[in-house]
């Protein structure tokens, strides 16, 4: 026969069983219990022995399991949202080939200088210098194709350590 042992800081009822008598538990709330004496025991309520579970009653503290469990399908609603976004936006990303950079008529143009217009170019370029400085579109394409890729592995792992917590979560026994 088992009995019902409430917690004097909650609700909760914990399943106590004759052979714990004097013992002490620790309910989930935080409170340490002790378990009455075999006398004592009588005065509580007894559990209907259809519903007394298997084994001795040992606190339920489902916090951790719960927990986890959040924590877990977090990671994986966020990797899925990160990894799609890069996902989609990589799939919109189009880098150019090298060759398309390369102007084949201004190499033309320069092979067709004389040596007194091709001094003038280069004095020009000594003293004006090139211009301001143009990131090509291949690189900024290439480096964020490199950032986006980034966002589609992060969320991945998120995934698969989402996966895994919530896995753990759900197939560790119940304490
Ligand atoms: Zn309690």
């Amino acid at each position: 026969m088992k009995y019902l042992l409430p917690c004097s800081q909650c609700d909760r009822q914990h399943e106590v069983d004759p052979t714990q008598a004097g013992e002490k538990i620790q309910c989930g709330c935080g409170q340490e219990l002790e378990i009455p004496s075999l006398r004592g025991l009588r005065d509580l309520t007894p559990v209907p022995a259809a519903l007394a579970s298997r084994g001795t009653a040992r606190p339920t503290n489902d916090l951790p399991r719960r927990l986890t469990l959040v924590v877990g399908m977090l990671l994986i609603a966020g990797g899925l949202v990160a990894g799609a976004y890069g996902g989609l936006v990589l799939t919109q990303i189009r880098v150019p080939d090298r060759a398309a950079t390369v102007d084949p008529t201004a190499d033309a143009a320069i092979d067709e200088l004389d040596p007194a217009d091709a001094f003038r170019m280069w004095t020009n370029f000594r003293d004006e210098g090139l211009g301001p400085y143009h990131v090509p579109y291949r690189f900024m394409a290439q480096s964020a194709k490199g950032y986006f890729t980034r966002w589609l592995l992060g969320g991945l792992i998120a995934v698969g350590l989402g996966g895994l917590l919530s896995a753990g979560a759900m197939l560790a026994p119940r304490s």
